[in-house]
């Protein structure tokens, strides 16, 4: 086995088809691959791609999915760059590949991000405005009239009218003597309901702080055209979530009605009174430091608080400061307080004086 290996060329390399410029086709899988292994293998991922291309109208059915395949369009990107350094890896097979500077290592540059996205714009157009630019394929070999519209299917026939170049489909205008950046002066004509189309408004929205649908527009009118711009725009911030979230009002919380010792009008203050503690408060005693306990008496009608102070949490510290309120403020009808245990103590060893 080992001494074949240099001769499999196909393993080492892969299939020439793979470093051909022309389209992928059955001819060229089944005529060049000649090793069983292999071309069971191959086999399958062609059986993959005619699945594709029965359920495709386009003629590019594997890169049109990938389109589709990506919910980011900083992910489409690098996914096309991969893809375009993979083609020069099949070109360049052998060389420069362990170098710094080789074009198939490293991180992205400037340039490969700006090639990927002309790439990615150039499949948005065959993928959704084929027919009309078949015509104007055919317009400029032919050269029919631009005025026969007729033929033109697509809906935005009028802004396609004025694309200048096939390669990618521009918008043109008067704007040719002002030095503007080519991009600028000719923005690409994008769909506006392309998935990749949502994609790039998504990035640009996200990019500039989730701003609003007026400057997002601004920003893509620097480099594209998208059509129905303000819906387009305006269906994907409707879509975004951190925009759903920031602006969402807040929950109204349901208040029942106020109890009724509450509302009781003509008694004096702390006829119905409410108890709790707060602190625990630190004070200083002699040149040692003690704990202490506030105790908040509140009048239920008019809202007025006696303060007291407790020593401790326990019951007795407790009794202490409601009999030194009650003292001051008179017995209340009703005393109100949460669950407590020095409270429910307080309370029981209270009732039990008064039972005996
Ligand atoms: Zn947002």
């Amino acid at each position: 086995m080992p001494d074949k290996c240099h001769k499999a060329d196909c393993w080492f390399k892969g299939p020439p088809f793979l470093r051909s410029k022309e389209p992928l086709g059955k001819s060229h899988i089944s005529e060049t691959i000649e090793d069983s292994e292999i071309c069971s293998e191959v086999k399958v991922n062609y059986n993959e791609i005619s699945y594709n291309d029965k359920n495709s109208t386009t003629q590019q059915p594997g890169l049109m999915l990938l389109l589709e395949r990506y919910s980011k369009f900083e992910r489409l990107i690098s996914s096309v760059i991969w893809l375009q350094r993979f083609k020069t890896y099949t070109y360049m097979i052998g060389k420069l590949l362990h170098r710094s500077d080789s074009p198939v290592t490293g991180c992205f540059t400037v340039a490969e991000r700006e090639n990927a996205t002309i790439d990615i714009v150039k499949l948005i157009q065959t993928d959704s405005l084929s027919a009309d630019l078949c015509y104007f394929k055919d317009m400029m070999s032919s050269g029919p009239p631009p005025s026969d519209r007729k033929r033109l299917k697509s809906p935005f026939a009028k802004e396609l009218l004025q694309c200048n170049r096939y390669v990618v489909c521009r918008v043109g205008g008067r704007l040719r003597q002002f030095e503007l950046q080519p991009d600028h002066r000719n923005p690409a004509i994008l769909p506006p309901y392309h998935h990749a189309t949502k994609l790039l408004i998504d990035t640009v929205h996200c990019e500039h702080g989730h701003c609003g649908s007026n400057q997002v527009q601004a920003y893509l009118l620097q480099k594209y055209w998208i059509l129905h711009l303000q819906s387009a725009v305006a269906k994907v911030l409707r879509e975004c979530m951190p925009c759903k979230i920031r602006s969402a009002r807040p929950g109204k919380q349901w208040m029942s009605d106020m109890p009724a010792v509450r509302l009781c009008a003509g008694n004096r203050p702390f006829f119905h009174s409410f108890v709790d503690y707060f602190g625990l408060i630190k004070v200083k005693l002699g040149r040692s430091e003690r704990k202490r306990y506030g105790v908040i008496f509140t009048c239920l009608s008019t809202r007025a608080i006696h303060l007291e102070v407790a020593e401790s949490l326990d019951t007795s510290a407790f009794l202490q400061a409601f009999f030194r309120f009650v003292s001051r403020r008179a017995r209340p009808a009703h005393m109100y307080s949460d669950n407590g245990t020095n409270f429910i103590a307080g309370s029981k060893a209270l009732k039990d004086e008064i039972t005996n």
